[in-house]
């Protein structure tokens, strides 16, 4: 079968070209072949993955079919799907069967998307490589010595291996678009509560928003189109109105104004990165943009801030499992404390448990004035930055990540080389804006993403920029050798 990506997929299946249960069957198979080796599902039902596949051909052959009807795609394994195990990659969670649908599962769901299975991820999304999940670590199908990249890792690991055309991935620091960098794909983290947070389970609450990964632009068009909206069962969703994101995603692009942060092109950058980077900006440059200098003189302060701010919210937020109504309970305990703490430290892995500590300690009293509220006020400024660039450009490029997918056991026993790897996405998710990463050329072989950070609700115009530059290159077209059947 042909490597198609969502949009061809749709094409084929409205002209009946196709049916729901051949392209699903081919992925179900390309899952067999290939997870035992990537890792990348943690999941996967086959019986339940046909009978929705055999739903949607009905559907589309009543013509009652929507633009997604009959879609294969994979759901990251921090959704609740009902009566899909949901794991969030983690042992604490290892046996919970969600009884209920996350909005983002529901939304694919009622448009007849079929779902292949959940993806595997860093536990509770922590992490930049996939290798904290409680499933295992998730290999890069570009090298399988390396890693994915994470937290969503496993939706990346599984579309790069055309083990789906498109997936669903969260982004709390980086987790759309470092994997999505790594791996060769397109990964878009939409704006703070475009995207309903409703039945994801939460990390930090205040930066956690999900979004689409998929081969294009225009795939991940298609599945924002899906994906974005109010929604009253989150209290922090925007009441935006719905846009068509491919409506002008063939829009010419002369004139656009790229503002590149001198802060983005600092130490730490892997040089062979940089030099992609600049020819990316070179294409834009032949697309009639215009390129600005601007500056976010707050980067180097947002890893700092977030690992305070994100441990924080995680500490809260993971207070939940205590063993007593679902997930994990330890087996042997003399009574209620013990069971709390035997439960907590048998289900929790090493570094959910040091977000905690961390979080605990910077709310506890006599320190929260000294690092939560300081944290805070410069999460207020990397905002002010943005705004002040904002005024004089209309995207803002850089890299995504500071280098190529690592080595396997590389960064994970020193957590804050590892947290450096989201240096330049992080500002973003502190700011609340959108931001996007895309196949822009290769070192070694490896895949480096160009990261495109928008003002608030402007993903239309991030995706046609992006679609642009995909109309004139191939990089996310390659597919990893030896992968493709
Ligand atoms: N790598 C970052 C962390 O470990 C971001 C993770 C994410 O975006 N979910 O927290």
């Amino acid at each position: 079968m042909e490597d198609w990506g969502i949009k061809e997929i749709s094409n084929l299946l409205r002209e009946n070209k196709i049916s729901s249960l051949e392209i699903t069957t081919h992925y179900l198979q390309q899952i067999k072949q290939k997870n035992p080796e990537i890792n990348a599902f943690i999941t996967v039902d086959e019986t339940r993955t046909l009978a929705q596949a055999k739903l949607a051909d009905e559907r589309i052959q009543k013509g009652e079919g929507d633009i997604f009807t009959g879609i294969p795609i994979a759901q990251t394994d921090i959704f609740c799907a009902e009566d899909w195990l949901t794991s969030c990659g983690s042992k604490m969670l290892h046996n919970f069967v969600a009884p209920y649908d996350a909005t983002v599962v529901k939304q694919f769901n009622d448009v007849g998307a079929v779902n292949l299975g959940k993806t595997n991820m860093d536990e509770f999304a922590m992490g930049s490589s996939n290798e904290t999940s409680y499933f295992g670590a998730v290999k890069n199908p570009w090298d399988l010595t390396r890693v994915p990249g994470g937290s969503s890792g496993g939706s990346a690991a599984a579309i790069a291996a055309r083990m789906c055309p498109g997936a669903t991935a969260t982004d709390t620091g980086g987790s759309i678009r470092q994997p999505a960098s790594l791996c060769g794909l397109t990964g878009l983290k939409p704006t703070y509560g475009l995207v309903s947070r409703y039945g994801m389970i939460a990390f930090a609450s205040s930066l956690d928003q999900a979004g689409p990964m998929a081969k294009s632009s225009e795939d991940c068009a298609m599945m924002m189109n899906v994906m974005a909206g109010y929604d009253v069962k989150d209290s922090t969703s925007i009441d935006h109105k719905k846009e068509d994101y491919t409506k002008n995603i063939d829009q010419p692009i002369d004139g656009l104004k790229i503002g590149l942060p001198k802060e983005f092109f600092a130490e730490g950058l892997d040089h062979n990165v940089a030099k992609v980077i600049e020819s990316a900006i070179d294409q834009y440059k032949k697309l009639g943009a215009t390129i600005v200098d601007v500056s976010l003189p707050n980067t180097n302060l947002s890893i700092p801030v977030y690992y305070v701010l994100a441990p924080a919210e995680a500490s809260s937020n993971l207070s939940r499992y205590d063993g007593v109504r679902f997930g994990y309970r330890t087996n042997q305990y003399d009574d209620l404390m013990d069971m709390y703490c035997k439960t907590r430290q048998e289900g929790f892995g090493d570094e959910v448990k040091r977000r905690i500590l961390i979080g605990t300690y910077v709310l506890s009293a006599g320190y929260y004035d000294a690092y939560y509220l300081k944290a805070q006020q410069i999460r207020h400024l990397i905002s002010e930055d943005f705004k002040k660039a904002f005024q004089v450009c209309d995207v803002i490029m850089g890299p995504t990540a500071p280098s190529t997918a690592f080595k396997a056991n590389e960064k994970i026993d020193d957590p804050v080389t590892m947290y450096l790897q989201d240096i330049f996405t992080i500002s973003t998710n502190l700011a609340g804006l959108p931001g996007m990463s895309i196949p822009a050329g290769s070192v070694n072989e490896l895949p480096v993403g160009l990261q495109i950070i928008g003002n608030y609700f402007s993903e239309g115009l991030m995706l046609n920029v992006a679609h642009q530059f995909q109309k004139m290159t191939d990089w996310h077209k390659a597919v990893p050798q030896g992968l493709l059947s």
